[in-house]
């Protein structure tokens, strides 16, 4: 039949031409009609696709280019604009789109649908192979761009519950309610590690130590992807931002790093590694420079670390607009085209342009000149193509509420505030001014963070940088609103500064005189990225003062933190008598809040970090024993405000009897360590069991000590547990002189509170 239709239309063709036309024929019928099921082929599909048509799947637009109005002023609700979309598929062939365009905010679960039905349904009949299109957004904490979806603690809160099985089930959902609106990629975790505490995006890590993150970092994309990829209610990962990207020298955004090889296996690669190993589906790569080389054209990281030896086979996307910035930011490139060709011939699989089609057009001449080998383009399209095959993408598409009826649910936000109750961490108490009592005691509530869900949500939330207040989720409280429930009748309240403006105090100050305590809620401007960047990490000047006129009162005074990064404020913890920090605990932080000020939560948060007392004394907790030194030569240098692992409780825990199996060990044994744990006070509550280790000599410099296991372990009042970590000798290595993991023979010592054993590792 179609050897005949041919026959008529192109009667001069020679016989063995035609045969070619008919396999052609074949073979693209063969591979369309297969994509209607599981999925196509990916090599026949690639034999058949035209430059064009490669060049567009590695090409990934912003919402903004497909929808109605400017495109960073968007008609709003958002909504396609055929002629634009019409320009997208037919003319560029694009293979994926991302967010809710730029300066937009949130869009309703219907609207989703109806925009991602136009999208495909569009592309399922105008594309002429049908490749479907993956859509990614940035559902960081929570589908954050979806109305009334669950939000969640940010990832340093995340990491502050120390409670990896609650954190799987927090991407768990994540993945849900990302699917439930129709999205099947989702750009998160971030597994830069946070050791720069200046970084804007600090919140957005699980902190600075490397085993906390790296088992945090494992739940998070097993609780993303699941099992399987094509499952209705889980999402591909896309593990952030490939390499180094948070340890910037001035910690400025995008800024120059400054590591050593050494440096980043030891402490910026764990994470990546782990996250390959449990099957991170795509990555994204970091948008600054690290010893001069923007990452987006290093083929030592991009192929030579990434692929060859992570054995990493997924998509590697550009991070935002990041081939161009290498002409107008880093100037490493002169031209958008040359720049196109150093990241892809550097390993880049796929360019979040956004707002244009430069890319795309570029990569097309390159292609065309030969400057880029047809066999890398097709290595790149292969694993899009893959990713799509994976996530089901070629079934038609199909969405509805019906099938999610736990999106936003009570179910869904209950375990959003067992998260944020496990995260908030009680840093002082003194003479046991927490928890308050409702029935005996009034409050004074103020401070910028004490009435605002922006400040408790951060950036990422409805909108880029989280600072629209007009998106709320209905039903939601602020701390205000929460204590207000439990302590009817019993709070005041006036705001008394702004986040950087001392307010007008008469009113506020007659309101503390007369309240039995003073909650002071802190706070920090919600953002991201470049927005985010600060010159001084000290809390501001407005907030402190507050605290001092507050506390000339005499009355206790409790302190509430919500901050991007650990603000300094030495001179107000000195006066406090209590500090709680919440980090940004989202949607239901004011709830879970007011529970831990009232005891109604016992609070067993730990931080992720390691909090710092002055702006220039930034040591970690794993610090080296040369950091320890100070000015009189004695070994107490290290005095951060509160140390990385920190946190208090309404209860007291004992610790006894700490044992290692052997006193000698090799590589082919493993320790056994064991601690009795005893809830020695009056409630119940949870603790974290932390073993560190310290190698007394190596040929590397060792920490003054490191974490190598941990285990949050509830406790009635009175209950005693025994807890036990198996070691071997991998978990005490380090990266030597020649970038190898290692563990040296020698001296070990083992940890747990005040409590400490030796062993020999031959
Ligand atoms: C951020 C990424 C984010 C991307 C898409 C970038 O500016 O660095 O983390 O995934 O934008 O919104």
């Amino acid at each position: 039949m179609v050897l005949y239709i041919l026959t008529i239309l192109k009667l001069s063709i020679s016989r063995e031409r035609m045969t070619k036309y008919v396999l052609l024929l074949i073979t693209t019928w063969g591979a369309i009609q297969s994509s209607a099921q599981s999925g196509p082929d990916i090599d026949s599909l690639i034999k058949v696709m035209s430059i064009e048509e490669k060049a567009g799947q590695m090409t990934q637009i912003d919402l903004g280019v497909i929808a109605q109005g400017d495109i960073c002023a968007l008609k709003q609700p958002q909504s396609i604009d055929l002629k634009k979309l019409e320009t997208a598929i037919k003319t560029y062939h694009i293979g994926s789109v991302l967010n809710v365009g730029c300066g937009s905010g949130t869009i309703a679960l219907d609207r989703w649908h109806d925009i991602l039905k136009l999208l495909h349904q569009y592309n399922a009949s105008n594309s002429r192979l049908k490749i479907p299109i993956v859509y990614g957004i940035d559902a960081i904490h929570g589908v954050n761009y979806t109305k009334g979806a669950t939000l969640f603690p940010q990832q340093i809160g995340q990491a502050a519950t120390w409670n990896p099985k609650l954190v799987k089930q927090v991407y768990q959902i994540t993945a849900y309610e990302t699917r439930a609106t129709g999205l099947p990629w989702n750009f998160s975790p971030v597994l830069d590690l946070g050791r720069q505490p200046l970084w804007s995006r600090f919140f957005e890590t699980f902190g600075e130590d490397v085993h906390l993150a790296r088992t945090m970092s494992a739940v998070a994309i097993q609780g993303l992807q699941g099992d399987r990829l094509n499952s209705p209610f889980n999402v591909a990962a896309c593990m952030k931002h490939f390499l180094g990207y948070s340890a910037s020298l001035s910690g400025k955004d995008r800024t120059p790093v400054w590591l050593s090889d050494r440096e980043m296996r030891a402490y910026y690669l764990p994470t990546f590694q782990t996250a390959v190993d449990q099957g991170a589906a795509t990555v994204m790569i970091n948008s600054g420079d690290i010893n001069g080389t923007p990452v987006h054209i290093n083929y030592d990281i991009l192929t030579s670390l990434l692929r060859d030896e992570l054995h990493f086979k997924g998509v590697a996307v550009t991070d935002w607009e990041d081939i161009y910035k290498l002409v107008n930011v880093h100037h490493v490139a002169a031209t958008k085209k040359e720049a196109v060709k150093l990241a892809i011939m550097a390993g880049v699989d796929m360019s979040m342009t956004p707002n244009d089609f430069e890319f795309t057009q570029f990569l097309i001449e390159l292609i065309k000149e030969g400057s880029i080998p047809m066999s890398r383009i097709d290595l790149s399209v292969k694993r899009i193509l893959q990713l799509k095959k994976d996530l089901g993408l070629f079934a038609p598409f199909n969405i509805s509420k019906n099938g999610y009826p736990d999106f936003g649910s009570k179910k869904h936000a209950d375990l959003s505030y067992l998260a944020a109750s496990e995260s908030v961490t009680l840093l002082k108490n003194n003479n046991a001014v927490l928890p308050l009592n409702p029935n005996k005691e009034s409050i004074f509530v103020c401070g910028p963070a004490a009435n605002s869900m922006n400040l408790l949500n951060g950036a990422w939330t409805h909108t880029w940088q989280g600072t629209d207040t007009s998106y709320r989720t209905p039903g939601k409280l602020t701390i205000l609103e929460a204590l207000k429930k439990q302590f009817p009748n019993k709070v005041t309240y006036a705001e008394g500064s702004t986040l950087n403006v001392l307010l007008e105090l008469g009113d506020c100050l007659k309101k503390a005189a007369a309240a039995d305590k003073i909650v002071v809620c802190l706070g920090e401007l919600p953002s991201t990225e470049i927005p985010g960047n600060i010159n001084d990490l000290s809390l501001e000047p407005a907030q402190r003062q507050l605290v001092k006129e507050l506390k000339k009162l005499g009355k206790p005074i409790v302190l509430v933190c919500a901050f991007n990064r650990p603000r300094v404020m030495h001179d107000i913890v000195k006066l406090a008598d209590a500090v709680v920090y919440a980090y940004l605990p989202g949607d239901e932080g004011g709830r879970a809040i007011a529970d831990v000020l009232t005891g109604v939560v016992n609070p067993s948060g730990k931080l992720p970090f390691t909090y710092p007392a002055a702006v220039n004394d930034l040591v970690h907790y794993d610090r080296k024993h040369s950091e320890d030194l100070t000015i009189d030569f004695s070994s107490n240098g290290y005095r951060p405000e509160f140390d990385f692992g920190f946190g208090l409780s309404y209860t007291s825990f004992a610790y006894n009897n700490l044992q290692v199996s052997k006193d000698t060990f090799s590589a082919k044994d493993s320790l056994l360590i064991s601690v009795e744990v005893k809830n020695t006070g009056k409630v119940d509550g949870s603790e974290v069991v932390q073993l560190y280790y310290h190698d007394r000599y190596a040929s590397i410099t060792p920490a003054v000590k490191q974490l190598c296991a941990f285990d949050k372990i509830y406790l009635k009042a009175g209950e005693s547990k025994q807890v036990q970590f198996v070691i071997k000798a991998e978990d005490l290595s380090f990266i030597n002189k020649q970038l190898k993991r290692v563990t040296e023979p020698g001296d070990f010592d083992f940890y747990i509170q005040q409590l400490q054993q030796h062993v020999y590792y031959q």
